[in-house]
């Protein structure tokens, strides 16, 4: 198929328009699915469970039936009735009403699932150019080897002698984050970019008290900031301080600058920044922070753009969390899972948390309390009960390894390239509203400015899926009217690329245009425009038709 480029289709069906309805709801091969509440029945299960034998001075409980073998036939709900003396011994405990959980034989659950998961997107479904979440290729190499059963079925309270390969994993790993950041130390634990977020603001609370600087209450964060900063420097009990952008989408270093002070401890910057910008003045921010005794955290999710070209330590940090998930791939989205390790510098690293794994003679150990000689000898505490995410590890490591300095640095450049063809394609089309601040990072800006009257964002947003994408991040960050954050990663060939700025082209020069059937857009998904906010706030989470059966 080919796409037009240059404009949309005016000639493109209106679903529903010249074909019937349906008998099941289906489209060909888009399937209608209800919830497995409507479809299910309480007293259907898949499974067949034989009737408990009574024990001894326990009657059979009345009601137990044996499922007569054949799957899928109706039995009685799984909760058989208890013997007074059964239920004594439960207390008050015992189920007294059918648990009310809807049962479908096992292959309807089977196609009820694989139903649903067909109408889910993903990246290896399509491109995802969700902006600020390298959304990249997850190469099945790494699948392979968190497939190993010496990594994926080791359990975290296992002698350590039995476990030395995946300690040397960690070991190995931490010693590559290391190596490309140019900083001391790793905090391998932190479970998530947010989390680790959070322990390198911890780290820094910790050693500001061992100064006896515990009065710094006062963290600065640019308005570009991804909402994790805010939150984090809030939740760790500082206040929040906002620094203004400049024109060019970077931070304004001189008003950075003028509020620092005793009351400050410290700033969190994201570098590459959140309009997609290298901050250019990072080195003189670090310098100026350290001179008014603060300390400097760096947000290191948009690493892709620079692995293996720049080196954070080299910049003056002090703390940075890196998305194992999302510059070293490793399946993400949906929720998890994710990995955030932080790396350090020697100012922090004595405040690190445990555990962390070290070389011996022999082998490798995991120190998971401080001791006064080691290196984490004023250790903040713990982010989590074990010792961070093995099955990202291993595909972090197999990413880094197979990739190797030169396949990680080209990375960086395709992504950067990549992102600045998307730039380049569009910006006669949509208004990028930086971009005259010469090339960007890792992710294209755009605003809704230029949009027909009544026409925004949501409205491109929509368009794009009834072209088949999921669309990019919209109205963050905030500092632009309307963003649209599109973010390709390296990943993507220039066929896949054209596609994408050819449907974008498209839906925008429809919104330009005023187009109103763009408005009620999407028109081929399951469901059209949903009220996502009232979703948001008053989530349906109980299906209240199948309790109060259960309960009859
Ligand atoms: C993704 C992201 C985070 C948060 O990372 P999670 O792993 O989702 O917790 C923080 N900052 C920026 C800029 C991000 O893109």
């Amino acid at each position: 198929m080919s796409i037009n480029a240059s404009g949309w289709r005016p000639e493109a069906p209106q679903q529903g328009t010249s074909a019937a309805p349906t008998f099941t709801g289906n489209k060909a091969l888009m399937l209608e699915e209800a919830l497995i509440f409507e479809i299910g029945d309480i007293h259907t299960t898949g499974v067949d469970f034989s009737s408990p034998s009574p024990r001894r001075g326990e009657g059979r409980g009345e009601g137990t039936s044996a499922s007569d073998g054949t799957p899928g036939n109706p039995v009685q709900p799984l909760s058989p009735t208890l013997s007074p003396e059964g239920r004594g011994r439960l207390g008050n405990l015992a189920r007294t009403a059918a648990i009310g959980l809807p049962g479908l034989s096992e292959p309807e659950t089977v196609r009820h699932y694989t139903r649903l998961s067909r109408q889910n997107y993903g990246i290896d479904l399509g491109f995802f150019p969700l902006g600020s979440c390298t959304m990249k290729h997850n190469p099945r190499l790494n699948e392979k080897m968190a497939r190993l059963p010496g990594f994926a079925d080791v359990h975290p309270l296992q002698p350590v002698d039995t476990v030395q390969g995946a300690l040397e994993v960690i070991h190995q790993l931490a010693h590559w984050l290391v190596t490309l950041t140019g900083m001391d130390s790793v905090a391998m634990s932190p479970k998530a970019g947010a989390h680790g977020e959070l322990c390198g603001i911890l780290a820094i609370k910790a050693a500001l008290e061992a100064r006896g600087e515990g009065h710094r209450k006062i963290i600065l964060v640019p308005e570009s900031a991804h909402g994790t900063n805010p939150a984090t420097a809030a939740f760790a009990g500082y206040r929040v301080e906002d620094i203004p952008a400049t024109s060019e989408g970077r931070v304004d270093t001189a008003a950075l600058i003028a509020r620092l002070g005793p009351d400050v401890a410290g700033v969190m910057i994201t570098n590459p920044n959140t309009c997609g910008l290298f901050e250019r003045d990072m080195r003189t921010i670090s310098d100026a922070v350290h001179e008014a005794g603060g300390l400097v955290y760096c947000d290191g999710a948009n690493f892709n753009a620079i692995v293996g070209r720049v080196r954070p330590g080299d910049l003056g940090i002090d703390a940075m969390h890196i998305n194992l998930h999302k510059t070293f791939s490793t399946p993400h989205g949906g929720g998890g899972p994710g990995s955030g390790p932080v790396v350090l510098s020697k100012a922090l690293t004595p405040f690190a948390p445990l555990p962390f794994v070290e070389k011996t003679g022999a082998g490798f150990r995991l120190v998971e309390e401080e001791t006064a000689e080691d290196h984490h000898a004023h250790t903040f505490g713990r982010m989590v009960a074990f010792h961070g995410q093995m099955g990202m590890f291993t595909r972090a490591l197999t990413y880094i390894l197979s990739h190797g300095a030169d396949g990680l640095r080209q990375v960086a450049e395709d992504a950067v390239l990549n992102a600045n063809y998307i730039l380049r394609s569009l910006d006669e089309t949509l208004v990028a509203p930086f971009g005259h601040s010469g090339p960007c990072m890792h992710e294209a800006l755009f605003s809704d400015e230029n949009l027909a009257e009544g026409f925004s964002t949501i409205d491109i947003a929509k368009g794009l899926i009834d072209e088949g994408y999921h669309p990019m991040t919209m109205y963050f960050p905030l500092v632009v009217h309307g963003a649209m954050l599109i973010e390709p990663t390296e990943t993507e060939s220039k066929a896949a690329l054209d596609q994408f700025i050819g449907a974008l082209r498209s839906v925008a020069e429809r919104a330009k245009a005023g187009d109103v059937a763009l408005k009620t857009a999407p028109h081929f998904a399951p469901r059209s425009r949903l009220d996502e906010t009232l979703a948001a706030r008053k989530p349906v989470l109980v299906w209240k038709e199948a309790l109060a059966e259960a309960a009859e």
